[in-house]
């Protein structure tokens, strides 16, 4: 059978963390960096799949997850099976600029990558959004990841230059151009986590309780005034404070997006840092050291990004100051590093 190659970008979440399984909005934006992928269907129930920087292996179908690197290739397959897009198992081989485990999405980027090959080799009619709910369901079902829907649909459905206003409730979106000023800068911190280790799983937990004590599933839309009267207990009424109190800068990030206003973009970056570190405490010193030497160096706005406990930070930088500001930066953090910088036009 034929042999089918697609590419699908790695994406940075400009602001709404840990939004996306609270009922909130998320702003992520596709980057440059990307995961290209070749999927060939074979006759038996075998996987193979390589990638560089990782050791080819053999699976099978039938296989659960192992910890292994190929366990999102092997619940990809399984869904696409599934879903009727291949009848067997099939040969797969990846090659990616997405650093791994960083909060840039290569995770929901392989398995989108994987479905989206395997509706082209199986003539399939699924929808992006379609691949993005079943790709979740790898993570959640397969792999065991709690994680919401925003990663899968922004892969799956950004477009370069914009960000994608998503509501995590209903899946309706709108793209907006990013600021064409200034350039939203991806910088590594140095520091590598794993979903699985169990950290993200907690804040999930303790977002559960949140949920059973306020009566909702949307903790994002509950009214922080009300949360913090309550009488909850400390740790989880701050995690549903973070989600209120989130979910009401994504609003005021996309209202400045559309207003061109890159000061007030900035100030919701800003806090929503603070509110990671303080409420959701999801950040680490060395992050913070990170975000805080990116403000005093004159970004308009610096932000962890993704799961949290190590990863990247994204910054919103002017155009005409950038060089300058990212040389200074690295000189005092020589283990960051530079991942990507998009801008909109
Ligand atoms: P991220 O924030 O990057 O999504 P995760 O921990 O969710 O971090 O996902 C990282 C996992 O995704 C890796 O352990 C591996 O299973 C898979 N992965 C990511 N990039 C690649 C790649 N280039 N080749 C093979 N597997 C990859
Ligand atoms: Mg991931």
């Amino acid at each position: 059978m034929s042999e089918v190659h697609v590419r699908v970008p790695g994406r940075v979440n400009l602001i709404g963390e840990h939004t996306d399984y609270n009922g909130g909005m998320v702003l992520p934006a596709a980057l440059s960096v990307g995961l290209e992928l070749t999927l060939s269907p074979r006759a038996d129930e075998h996987v193979m799949a390589r990638s560089n920087g990782y050791k080819d292996v053999q699976r099978s179908l039938s296989d659960a997850a192992n910890n292994n690197w190929s366990d999102p290739v092997v619940g990809a397959l399984r869904e696409a099976r599934s879903m009727g897009l291949i009848a067997h198992g099939a040969d797969v081989s990846i090659t990616s600029t997405i650093p791994a485990g960083s909060g840039l999405s290569s995770s929901a980027a392989l398995i989108v990558a994987v479905l989206k090959a395997a509706r082209e080799a199986g003539r399939g009619e699924q929808s992006n959004e379609e691949l993005a709910i079943a790709a979740r369901r790898v993570e959640n079902e397969y792999m065991g990841v709690p994680c919401g829907i925003m990663d899968q649909m922004a892969v799956a459905l950004a477009t370069s230059g914009a960000a994608m206003a998503l509501d995590t409730n209903t899946l309706e979106y709108e793209l907006f151009a990013l600021p064409k000023t200034h350039k939203i800068a991806v910088i590594h911190s140095g520091v590598f986590r794993k979903l699985t280790e169990g950290r993200y799983a907690q804040r999930k937990q303790e977002c559960d309780e949140a949920k059973a004590f306020f009566g909702t599933e949307d903790l994002c839309l509950l009214d922080p005034e009300e949360v913090t009267q309550s009488s909850f207990a400390e740790t989880p009424r701050k995690r549903a404070l973070h989600c209120a109190t989130e979910h009401r800068r994504v609003l005021a990030a996309i209202e400045a997006l559309k207003a061109n206003d890159i000061a007030s973009l900035g100030r919701a970056m800003n806090e929503s840092h603070v509110s990671m570190r303080d409420n959701f405490e999801m950040s680490l010193p060395a992050i913070d050291a990170l975000v805080s030497d990116a403000q005093k160096f004159g970004a308009t706005g610096a932000r962890l990004t993704g799961g949290g406990f190590g990863g990247c930070i994204v910054t919103c930088v002017e155009s005409a100051a950038f060089d300058d500001w990212v040389a200074k930066l690295l000189a005092v953090h020589p283990k960051a590093k530079l991942i990507d910088t998009v801008c909109g036009g």
